[in-house]
């Protein structure tokens, strides 16, 4: 029998057995610290949900937007929090009702996209 190309490979591959198969190790989605805070995390969305004052925190910075914060049955969630600063301040602002305002989501969508006209506005710049 003569030799042909590829049979030291073929010979090779019979000893071959593949390592087992490891699973990736995921991310988890929330980290652990953000999980373990998370009923603090409630609490303080609750305080700046329920504090007195105006429905929408957010759209007393931005009057000339119209509110989105009329509360219709299908708009039972229509106010949200957010954190004044946010980005690398939002992991303590995020405790902290202080730092928190509610607000609808459009003057929420507009604060997000104005974030520096929002901290001139209310004199966090
Ligand atoms: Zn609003």
């Amino acid at each position: 029998m003569t030799k042909r190309a590829g049979d030291e490979v073929v010979n090779l591959l019979k000893d071959y057995t593949p390592p087992p198969e490891k699973k990736p190790k995921r991310i988890p989605p929330v980290s652990k610290s953000r999980a373990e805070k998370a009923e603090l995390r409630e609490l303080v969305r609750w305080v700046v949900l329920t504090r007195p004052g105006p429905r929408c925190e957010i759209g007393q910075a931005f009057p000339e937007i119209p509110c989105g914060s009329i509360v219709t049955p299908e708009r039972k969630h229509a106010i949200e929090v957010d954190e004044i600063r946010g980005g690398a301040y939002r992991s303590t602002e995020m405790y902290d009702p202080e730092r928190c305002r509610r607000g609808c989501h459009r003057h929420h969508d507009h604060k997000t996209a104005n974030k520096r006209e929002y901290l001139r506005r209310i004199g966090e710049l």
